[in-house]
């Protein structure tokens, strides 16, 4: 996940940058609570600080969060809300920001490090909430799986990848894949929530299967409070007998179709964020091995309008 950049792809250097401020991070934070360093996994690379440079209990930095509960959503998905060291002050994020989760396997030299994004409204005081999805041995998304309530999770906080700007775009078109609909969330429920942002978004949301269709409830919510301001898609590439959701992957006729907003318009902004295969393919991949156009760049959306996380 990334700034706005050209559609060559640069997972590379964000990786690279979210390691050295792992490894300059975890340098600090082995002197005082023993996190440390390794490469987070991209779904693009993070940005500079969050706003403010506030993070859980108003403090940027590290931190050790509580696990209060941990809540199965699917056969692969689990919902953690953790407790904040001060329980009366918010987690002093913003837009598109996530945290950087560490832990140290015992047989590993290196710690793991990787990105999350809390789904919970930013002004709870408290609390942070993470969905996480969990990856055959996926050494970070494992370990979450396997906290208890009272374990505890060291994290730095908090990071941003986007400057967001209330009414700079008139029409925001998100689109997630799968776990990638963290982010989206987020900001979706953040822009909404604030009365003064008066942008419209349209939320396309690709899974494999009618049980990863994670926060959909939340969604339902959302599009019955904002009918005017919000409408989401549903596509699912193998949906169940009789399942009410398009079929298929994110495509370009999908995309033609539902995407708002003038193509050539400064006011039109377009999201993404998804597996691997899913960004290469919408927003292409350049690089040493792969020389991919993506469908946006195809449908004629230019390089700064779009923003993978
Ligand atoms: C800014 C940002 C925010 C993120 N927010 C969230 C979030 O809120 N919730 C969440 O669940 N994840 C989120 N992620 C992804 C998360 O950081 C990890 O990459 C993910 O949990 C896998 O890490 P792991 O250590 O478990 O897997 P690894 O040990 O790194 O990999 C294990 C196996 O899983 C596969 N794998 C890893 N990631 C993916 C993927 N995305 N799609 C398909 N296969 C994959 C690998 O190819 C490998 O085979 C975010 C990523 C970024 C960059």
């Amino acid at each position: 996940m990334s700034g706005s950049r050209p559609f060559p792809r640069k997972t590379a250097v964000a990786v690279a940058a979210v390691g050295v401020i792992g490894i300059i991070s975890a340098r600090r934070a082995s002197l005082r609570n023993e996190a440390f360093a390794e490469h987070p996994k991209p779904c693009g690379g993070p940005g500079r600080g969050g706003p403010g440079g506030r993070g859980p209990g108003g403090r940027m930095g590290f931190s050790t969060l509580r696990l209060e509960s941990s809540q199965q959503v699917n056969d692969n998905t689990k919902r953690l809300r953790f407790q904040l060291p001060d329980s009366t002050s918010n987690a002093g994020l913003g837009l598109t920001s996530f945290i950087l989760t560490f832990h140290k396997p015992k047989d590993a030299w290196f710690p793991v490090i990787r990105p999350y994004t809390p789904i919970n409204n930013f002004d709870e005081p408290g609390y942070i909430e993470l969905l996480v999805k969990k990856y055959p041995n996926g050494r970070a998304s494992s370990y979450l799986h396997s906290l208890k309530p009272g374990d505890t999770l060291n994290v730095r906080t908090p990071m941003s990848s986007f400057k967001w700007k209330p009414n700079e775009f008139e029409n925001v078109n998100l689109i997630a894949g799968g776990a990638g609909i963290t982010p989206m969330f987020q900001l979706m429920q953040g822009i909404l929530n604030n009365p003064e942002d008066r942008s419209n978004i349209k939320l396309i949301f690709g899974v494999n299967t009618d049980k990863d269709l994670v926060l959909k409830k939340e969604l339902d919510a959302f599009e019955q409070r904002f009918p005017d301001r919000l409408k989401v898609v549903y596509t699912v590439s193998d949906p169940a007998e009789g399942s009410p959701y398009t079929k298929g992957r994110v495509t370009k006729e999908l995309l033609e179709r539902e995407l708002e907003g003038a193509k050539d318009s400064k006011t039109t902004k377009v999201f993404l964020c998804g597996p691997p295969a899913m960004e290469a393919s919408v927003f292409g991949s350049k690089g040493w091995v792969s020389n991919q156009k993506g469908l946006l760049e195809e449908l004629g959306y230019t390089p700064d309008q779009v923003h993978k996380f």
